[in-house]
């Protein structure tokens, strides 16, 4: 068989290698530029006693999965709250944002069926594409010509029937860049495609209410899916999809992430619920404009995520020890997270981290 040994020899060799170290706090602090807790929420008083306020209710485990015994009230509350927030009709939630993805593309198509997904697409869209067994098709970052040439061939080979699905994020991961949404709806419309919007990035971020990118440019009717995870700006764990009825429907009765996996604990549930409607609030409006004062020491774009593009593998970690000396926590991505020779610095914002740190980390950026 294959030896182990030399693969992970091979993973070395190419500075691929990866390892866990543990941190102190994992939150936005001071010098912590790696995480994604855009709004501080992950160590916010008020959410850690809405947690403890949760378990007092519910207690932990949620025992079984939730169509045998494991919706509680919670679960049903954190739905309407999400739905509420994204004007649609229904919201789901499942464990993970992962597991979101795994659950819903699955669920709504077939071999018999198209994918199309933006080039930088996060893996969980491309796993579960894969696993749908349609037809994967790519397109260039953001670039509308050539999905509307593949939406255009589809149709023209293959006629009305086939059921496809555009897959894309609203901020991009590893990019910080946001996709032309708008252009995309128009696509989608013309092609009669749906679309599935990843707003991991988004949600609590943009958008006056915090909902994300479609709620900025009042496009949240057009999105057949909007996707996300309470696990970024609303400091939690968990992912959930909004949308219409029949959608929600059809996902609970073929969703196997969701039926086949105990349900997220009730308490989790409850930290949720008060998650979103914090997000939605004044003290959420303000966190998000402190977060857009923050970013706007570092750049000009209107999103947290800013990519240091390095290009090796050796300067991206190199790049990353040197502000690691200095007390900067910023990751090295590298492929495959990002394409081959785009190895970058990832710098996440934080409505929390103060001007002073940013500043100083500004400076040393410029130096590297
Ligand atoms: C983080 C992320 C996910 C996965 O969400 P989890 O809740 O962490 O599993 C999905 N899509 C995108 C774009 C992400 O950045």
């Amino acid at each position: 068989m294959r030896s182990i040994d030399q693969e992970l020899k091979a993973i070395r060799q190419q500075g691929l290698w990866r390892k866990l170290s543990p941190q102190p706090r994992c939150g936005a602090d001071a010098h912590n530029f790696a995480s994604n807790d855009y709004l501080g929420l992950a160590q916010h008083p008020a959410l850690t006693e809405a947690f403890h306020e949760g378990l007092k209710i519910h207690g932990h485990g949620a025992a079984a999965s939730r169509l045998v015994c494991g919706t509680s009230a919670a679960h049903v509350q954190l739905e309407a709250a999400i739905a509420d927030l994204k004007s649609t009709k229904r919201a789901l939630t499942f464990s993970s944002g992962y597991a979101t993805a795994m659950g819903i593309i699955p669920a709504l198509l077939d071999k018999n069926d198209f994918i199309i997904v933006d080039k930088l697409s996060h893996a969980c869209l491309i796993d579960a594409a894969k696993l749908s067994g349609a037809t994967l098709r790519v397109f260039p970052h953001n670039h509308l010509g050539k999905l509307e040439n593949l939406l255009e061939s589809i149709r023209a080979k293959h006629g009305s029937e086939p059921r496809i699905l555009i897959a894309t994020e609203s901020v991009f991961s590893m990019d910080g860049d946001v996709c032309p949404l708008r252009e995309i709806v128009d696509l989608k419309n013309r092609f009669d495609a749906w679309l599935l919007l990843d707003e991991a990035h988004g949600f609590g971020v943009l958008g006056a209410n915090g909902a994300g990118l479609a709620e900025e440019l009042g496009l949240q009717s057009q999105i057949d899916l909007q996707m996300g995870t309470l696990s970024k700006a609303a400091g939690l764990s968990g992912g959930f999809v909004a949308a219409s009825s029949s959608f929600i429907d059809l996902l609970i009765n073929r969703a196997r992430s969701f039926i086949y996996s105990t349900a997220p604990p009730p308490a989790l549930a409850h930290a949720g619920c008060f998650a979103v409607n914090l997000i939605r609030s004044t003290k959420g409006q303000q966190l998000r404009h402190r977060l857009q004062q923050n970013i706007a020491l570092l750049t000009d774009q209107k999103t947290p995520i800013i990519p240091h593009i390095l290009g090796s593998n050796k300067k991206a970690l190199a790049a990353s020890e040197k502000l690691s000396q200095a007390g900067f926590l910023v990751p090295a991505i590298r492929f495959p997270t990002v394409p081959r020779n785009t190895a970058r610095l990832r710098i996440s914002l934080s409505a929390v981290h103060s001007e002073s740190a940013i500043i100083d980390l500004k400076k040393h950026l410029s130096t590297l």
